[in-house]
């Protein structure tokens, strides 16, 4: 799984003019309001999780 994640939009001011920042990994600067924030990927979620087994008896 690849830890890279490129924002398309500044979650502040909405700009698209985004570059990587020096600051760390996952760190992107916004031109638009000198913002620097950084990425990070907490997990996944247990929701939309299906059963698979299908007991075709239980009917
Ligand atoms: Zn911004």
């Amino acid at each position: 799984m690849s830890e890279r994640a490129a924002p398309f939009y500044c979650p502040y001011c909405g700009d698209e003019d985004l570059r990587p920042s020096e600051q760390g990994h996952g760190a992107w600067e916004c031109a638009a309001c000198n913002r620097a924030f950084q990425l990070k990927f907490l997990g996944l979620l247990a929701r939309n999780v299906q059963r698979t087994d299908t007991g075709g008896d239980s009917i």
